[in-house]
């Protein structure tokens, strides 16, 4: 498999997205496809195209820069009554980038979405 991906540049600064957090392992963004307002990635910088191939400590550490964001979205003017975590690993979970990502997703009583 094609081990490029668009989100291998956004995370070299190759590609633009707006970027919300960094640091030497995760990198997050906003989904340029949002499910609802706020929706956000977040991804390792060494890619890893399956849980699979993922290094554990860094799938911990998009678990709690995910914690993270979700506290910050719920604080935010995003005004989010709830949080969706999503992770698709393969072609039959939905995955369509193969680069692995957290989704953060935030949720209101009104926002219309169902998993
Ligand atoms: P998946 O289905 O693989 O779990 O989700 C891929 C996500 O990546 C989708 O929500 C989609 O909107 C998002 N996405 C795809 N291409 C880009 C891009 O170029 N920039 C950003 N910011 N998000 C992208």
């Amino acid at each position: 498999m094609d081990p490029y991906t668009i989100f291998g540049d956004i995370v070299a600064g190759r590609a633009p997205a707006s970027k919300v957090y960094e640091d030497d392992d995760v990198c997050a963004f906003m989904d340029i496809r949002p499910i609802t307002p706020g929706h956000l990635l977040v991804v390792p910088k060494i890619p890893a195209r399956s849980l699979a191939e993922l290094d554990p400590a860094v799938g911990g550490k998009l678990f709690a820069v995910g914690q993270r964001l979700a506290a910050a979205l719920r604080a935010s003017e995003v005004g989010c009554d709830g949080v969706n975590f999503f992770l698709a690993d393969g072609v039959v979970a939905g995955q369509e980038v193969f680069h692995v990502h957290l989704h953060v997703i935030p949720r209101t009583v009104d926002d219309g979405f169902r998993l």
